[in-house]
């Protein structure tokens, strides 16, 4: 009437105590089914045959014809005892019911069939016993009631009754099989559970990387079961190619179970909606590392599977913990040769923009990252400009020193992190959000104390970079801070070595080299030699300071009377020589005569100046420096003849 199946757990006596007596008389290397060809339900098994008998009960009570079954009032079920199993609520409608208890009483005491000849129910009851196979147990009793009497004795009712205990033993045998069926998944699960165990913890000291350590943790428990999610929390970052590593956040919002495993160092369990929560604590010798958390999203876990996940984890925890150590001590290694080779490379060039690019090219390489990008310090303009990068479209531009994350990075003086843009307060960049970069590291460079630049490094993945990354940017910044010191002094030297004192004009030398240089490529241009007049008289008049100073005075008209690209220097004395790219002489005298004219107005003490213009051109025969000044200076004694403060252009050499 209620369950047609039967649980095993329902009959767990009778399963036991069977097994007892199977052990009992074959020992456990005889098979089940010998058993049970021989073996039989004895006195101690009653106790546990109800349901037996009554899920057979059920069964059979269908196969009775209906013709049959239309005659009967009610068919009884007692147990070896005599107790009604089913049909009782009949039992109780006949009212008069006695009779048919007295008549179940004497089967329980005969152990035959009874037929009632007695009562009121003379010749409509009938009571027969169910006996077991070999043993001849009395197992329990069935009860027909009729409606008319004799008319039982037509229905052949011992041959149903051998139907029902047929029945009984199908069930009985089915239970068994059902036992064997789970004994032997339960054996298989268990060599199973020893297999993945036996290869997690053979293969997991092998490996001396924490990622195929974690990903060998996790293959063995998915392995275990199947169906289960499992994450792994990490308290030190780590950059893992594995999405079911994470980061263990120690937020408000952080996973609770997560937190509480970790903080005790033990395993936790909890309820969620996602199905039911297991996390164990990832433990080494030297501190705790994290926690292994198991989402069982379809059905509990069995407590074995359990055992041998926490066994594993156990293992795990030490061979994490190796494989960390080893990691730390190769990262150590590395990160020295690399600032060992990023130091002699830039140390190595000693043009700042050199230094800049091979930088970039390092600290790409160190990192892995998308994308690197150099920014000087423009003070004038208040702008960090881009240096070198990788991306050549952004060298050049320039961002604001006063907002935004090189702002922040200047304001702050210090390296910056940011593991994801997109959560971050700092203004945001337009460079950062055309190129989706989520993780940022950026660095400010120091040369002599000043701030001249940053270094920023970013990626488009967020939470790239590591704490270990950000600590050799910084370390790396510092060294990268004195290259460009170096650089930049070196730069000042040479600025230096080109200029002359006094008057702040190139030195000769430089001219030399430049008109020599721009002789290769243009197609022609002047010199103008400059010469004031009577100065050796300036000097007897007024002294020598203010003979400098008329020479300072001179030089600066001269600077600022001439384009960007012309270039002024002090040839020797007080003679200076101008050259003006791709300029005749018609031109060239214009310039000279400005010159002339602004220092006869503009000097004090009062001087002129006499100049003698030269050009060359590509079709000239000779062309060099020498002939060109050679050419220009016998132009200026030909003015100082005309009587000083004049232009004189080479001989043949004016256009009409
Ligand atoms: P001229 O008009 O023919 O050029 O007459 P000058 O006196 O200027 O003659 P010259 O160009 O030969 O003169 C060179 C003089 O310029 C010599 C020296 O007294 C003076 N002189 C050269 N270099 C310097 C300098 O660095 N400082 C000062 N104060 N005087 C210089
Ligand atoms: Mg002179
Ligand atoms: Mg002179």
């Amino acid at each position: 009437m209620t369950n047609r199946r039967l649980h095993p757990q329902s009959n767990a006596g009778l399963i036991a105590n069977y097994q007892q007596n199977w052990k009992r008389s074959f020992g456990a290397d005889r098979s089940p089914e010998h058993w049970l060809l021989q073996r039989d339900i004895t006195l101690h098994d009653l106790p546990y045959t109800h349901s037996l008998l009554q899920t057979a009960y059920i069964q059979w009570l269908l196969e009775i014809p209906s013709s049959i079954r239309k005659h009967l009032k009610c068919v009884m079920l007692y147990d070896y005892k005599g107790e009604c199993l089913e049909g009782l609520d009949k039992l109780n409608e006949l009212g008069t019911a006695t009779p048919l208890q007295e008549l179940v009483q004497r089967v329980l005491s005969k152990r035959k069939p009874v037929w009632d000849e007695e009562t009121e129910y003379a010749g409509k009851v009938a009571a027969f016993p169910i006996v077991s196979r070999y043993t001849k147990e009395l197992v329990g009793i069935v009860q027909f009631v009729c409606e008319e009497s004799d008319l039982l004795h037509s229905f052949a009712l011992e041959g149903w009754v051998y139907a029902l205990r047929t029945h009984f033993y199908r069930e009985f045998e089915h239970l068994f099989v059902e036992e064997m069926y789970h004994t032997h998944r339960m054996s298989e699960r268990e060599a199973e559970r020893r297999e993945v165990l036996y290869y997690v913890m053979r293969h997991i000291h092998d490996r001396i990387d924490v990622d195929s350590v974690l990903s060998q943790i996790i293959d063995g428990i998915q392995r275990l079961v199947p169906d289960t999610i499992v994450e792994v929390y990490l308290s030190q970052d780590h950059r893992s190619e594995n999405p079911n590593v994470k980061a263990l956040v120690f937020k408000s919002w952080g996973d609770p179970i997560v937190m509480e495993a970790f903080m005790k160092g033990e395993t936790c369990t909890a309820n969620s909606d996602a199905g039911f929560e297991v996390a164990f604590a990832l433990n080494g010798k030297q501190g705790s590392y994290g926690v292994l958390k198991l989402i069982f999203a379809q059905e509990q876990p069995e407590t074995s599977d359990l055992q041998v996940i926490e066994l594993i984890i156990e293992t795990a925890g030490t061979a994490f913990e190796n494989a960390r150590l080893h990691e730390h001590a190769n990262n150590v290694i590395q990160e020295l040769r690399l600032i060992n080779e990023l130091t002699k490379r830039i140390n190595q060039s000693l043009r700042l923009r050199d230094v800049f690019d091979d930088a970039m090219h390092e600290l790409l390489r160190v990192f892995h990252a998308d994308f690197c990008m150099l920014l000087q310090l423009n003070e004038d303009k208040s702008l960090f400009e881009v240096v070198s990068s990788n991306m050549a479209e952004y060298v050049g531009s320039s961002y604001s020193t006063q907002k935004g994350l090189f702002g922040y990075v200047l304001n702050l003086r210090e390296p910056v992190i940011i593991s994801d843009s997109e959560d971050h307060h700092i203004e945001r960049i337009q460079m950062i959000e055309d190129l989706g970069l989520r993780s940022i590291i950026a660095a400010p460079l120091f040369s002599g104390g000043e701030l001249v630049g940053i270094v920023a490094v970013a990626d488009k993945r967020p939470h790239f970079f590591t704490y270990d990354n950000f600590k050799l940017l910084q370390m790396l910044s510092a060294h990268l801070g004195l290259a460009i010191a170096n650089a930049t002094l070196h730069d000042r030297v040479k600025h230096l070595a080109n200029k002359d004192q006094l008057t702040g004009l190139y030195a000769r030398h430089y001219l030399d080299k430049q008109v020599n240089r721009q002789q290769q490529k243009d197609f022609c241009g002047s010199l103008i030699v400059v010469d004031i007049d009577y100065f050796k008289q300036v000097n007897d008049t007024f002294g020598h300071q203010i003979g400098d100073k008329i020479l300072v005075q001179v030089s600066d008209i001269i600077r600022s009377s001439i384009r960007e690209t012309d270039i002024a220097s002090r040839w020797g004395g007080e003679e200076i020589a101008v050259y003006l790219p791709q300029l005749n002489t018609t031109q060239t005298k214009k310039v000279a005569e400005r010159i002339r004219n602004r220092v006869e107005q503009e000097t004090d003490p009062k001087v002129t100046v006499s100049c003698g213009v030269a050009e060359w051109s590509w079709q000239d025969e000779k062309v060099s420096v020498e002939t060109l000044f050679y050419r220009a200076d016998m132009a200026l004694y030909e003015a100082k003849k005309k009587g000083r403060n004049v232009i004189q252009i080479a001989v043949g050499e004016e256009h009409v």
